[in-house]
């Protein structure tokens, strides 16, 4: 491992001078430390075979404390290490092993304008699908062959002799999927609004991902053939999530259209080319090709079969190509016409077969120059991945960002809230906004009224974003997703607390301290009354464990009703210490009675943090 670190480093010149008595050993601003990111202390002394201790004390002189483990920044480090005599670059990923990581720079006088990427999103129901087919169907009116029968889930059009393609996978599943994958295809989204529905939670969804990616957004303010629709007031609307109308003096541009009569569709593709000029995508044709996989399937005859969209260079039949840990050599090469082509310039999605496995959706792609060595590399991503599977899903956590804190010079931290009426939300909202800690950056990129769900915890994984609960409660598997995930969720029923969290995370002083574990969960299915006893729950453990001494929180339609613990549990007529999942059992509340079917019970127990 250190012989590999030390690779890194160049030593250009050492001078050795014995002018006194002491052979002393002069560098002349000799040593090159290749950055990467993520850097520790103790990687880059490695690198530099000196001692961390060194760092660590000139770090301290600027004022940042950090231990050997944490990272620093590239300016902070290139400060610190210049007293050093040190010179920092930019790591060059050459290693193929890493393609995916590979930063190609094309010269200018290479790049060639390639059609610009879209996705569309929306809520369900604004009319995504209806918009795509309308979108598709204009090819046919330029007389295309092939219909309208599309055979894989991109296409393209030509408008005004240029090309626009479109990701057909409406909805923002399939984008924050790609995104938390660390895979960029789109550079426009559209977000449908239907006029008569005006902004709905999905809408907000996509506006709060499309913003996360920051790739700009047209709106299309779609069903304006309906007499009840009113663009106005869908502008009115989005004017509140800072998408302003370029009519009302902002930079948005919405577009007024009718999928199902195909009205306001050319103005619409219009605007997406005006929008793809002034952000000028390009690419260079003239290289091997890299791109991405869209979508991913083992076809009974010809075996795996990926769609992809070239988003680089010029992909050929008979390439060696690896993606993600599969490899192979591509054998045939279908475009969205269904027609076989010879080869895919940038920003065309084709279908390709001839890999050894089936890829996944959002894993980059690159071609190789020769089969063997696509081989090779292939084979031993898969041999790493396998090793690494444990240490990949990132997250973040309120502990760990005071660490982080230390050494980057201001942090964005990502927020989302969830809340349980508006008011709470809003409240929630601002008392965040007023929260300053010097160096650290709060950006609430959702907040919403509703229970934590899985939508959310897919954005925070994409955004690195802490999940903050109010008054409301995840169910069992969006609480699974997190865990998986490595998302932290933070849930509260009082202001200032949350306010206090955030603040004393931010400040370092997060105490280990007592904190809840939840450890099941409870469905009432039968409700008695007693006349002694009170409310008898007859109930099923979906999750975990139910114990007679768990504390209790009794959830309705995701919202938390009451909290307290539990006067009695039973299996059958029997008392039991403690019921698991998938039995039956029938339990008290402690002074509560208003329980009823469908309602769920949280159980958990407070006990000391283990990290
Ligand atoms: P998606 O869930 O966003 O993909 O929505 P769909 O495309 O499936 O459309 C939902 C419904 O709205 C369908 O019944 C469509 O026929 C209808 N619809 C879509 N666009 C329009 C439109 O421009 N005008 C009218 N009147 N109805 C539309």
């Amino acid at each position: 491992m250190k012989k590999e670190k030390r690779k890194n480093v160049k030593v250009k010149k050492v001078v050795e001078t014995r002018i006194s008595n002491t052979p002393k050993k002069v560098e002349l601003s000799e040593k090159i430390l290749y950055f990467k990111d993520n850097m520790t202390i103790q990687e880059v002394a490695d690198s530099l075979n000196i001692k961390s201790a060194e760092i660590i004390k000139s770090l301290m002189l600027l004022g940042v404390m950090a231990n050997q483990n944490q990272t620093v920044d590239r300016e902070t480090l290139e400060v610190v290490l210049a007293e050093l005599n040190v010179e920092v670059k930019d790591e060059v990923v050459t290693d193929f092993l890493r393609y995916d990581e590979f930063k190609i720079e094309d010269k200018e006088e290479n790049l060639v304008e390639r059609a610009p990427i879209i996705t569309i999103m929306g809520h369900v129901d604004h009319g995504k699908t209806t918009l795509l087919d309308a979108i598709r169907s204009s090819r046919v009116a330029a007389g295309e062959f092939g219909g309208i029968t599309q055979h894989i889930s991109a296409y393209q059009i030509e408008k005004n002799g240029k090309k626009i393609t479109f990701l057909d996978t409406p909805g923002h599943a399939a984008f924050t999927e790609m995104r938390s994958r660390g895979a960029r295809v789109t550079d426009i989204a559209i977000i449908v609004v239907a006029a008569d529905d005006g902004v709905m939670p999905q809408t907000r969804e996509a506006i709060d991902h499309a913003k996360a990616a920051k790739v700009p957004i047209i709106i299309a303010v779609n069903k304006i053939d309906k007499e009840v629709g009113n663009p106005d007031r869908v502008k009115q609307e989005l004017s509140e999530y800072g998408l302003i109308a370029e009519d009302w003096g902002g930079d948005t541009i919405f577009c007024n259209v009718s999928a199902l009569s195909k009205l306001g569709i050319d103005n619409l593709l219009e605007s997406i080319q005006l929008l793809a000029e002034i952000e000028g995508f390009k690419a260079n044709p003239n290289r091997l090709a890299i791109g991405t996989v869209i979508e991913a399937k083992l076809n009974e005859k010809i075996g795996p079969v990926a769609t992809v969209l070239v988003q680089n260079g010029t992909m050929k039949i008979r390439d060696s190509i690896v993606i993600g840990d599969t490899y192979g050599r591509i054998r045939t090469m279908v475009n969205d016409f269904g027609k076989k082509i010879n080869e895919a310039l940038p920003s065309t999605p084709v279908e390709i077969s001839g890999l050894n496995n089936v890829p996944k959706a959002g894993d980059k792609f690159m071609i190789f120059s020769d089969e063997k060595s696509a081989r090779a590399v292939a084979e031993q991503r898969t041999h790493d991945t396998w090793k690494n599977e444990k240490t990949i899903s990132k997250g973040v956590n309120l502990e760990d960002l005071f660490s982080e804190l230390e050494v980057e010079e201001t942090k964005d931290i990502n927020l989302i809230i969830k809340g349980d009426v508006q008011g709470s939300v809003e409240a929630l909202r601002n008392s965040i906004t007023n929260i300053f800690v010097e160096g650290t950056k709060l950006n609430i990129i959702r907040s919403s009224v509703g229970t934590i769900t899985e939508t959310d915890i897919m954005l925070a994984k994409a955004s690195q974003a802490i999940v903050i609960g109010f008054n409301v409660r995840p169910i069992a598997t969006v609480r699974s997703l997190a865990n998986e995930n490595k998302v932290d969720i933070r849930l509260h029923n009082i202001i200032y607390k949350v306010i206090e969290e955030l603040e004393q995370s931010l400040t370092g002083m997060l105490e280990a301290k007592l904190v809840e574990k939840i450890t099941g969960q409870v469905e009432i299915r039968e409700i008695f009354k007693a006349t002694k006893i009170g409310t008898i729950a007859g109930s099923f453990v979906t999750d975990g464990v139910v114990y007679k001494k768990s504390l209790i929180r009794l959830i309705r339609e995701g919202l938390v009703i009451y909290e307290g613990e539990l006067s009695s549990l039973k299996r059958f007529k029997d008392d039991a210490k403690e019921v698991k999942e998938g039995y039956e059992c029938g339990l008290t509340i402690d002074k509560f009675n208003d329980i009823k079917v469908n309602d769920i019970i949280e159980c958990y127990i407070m006990a000391e943090e283990t990290k």
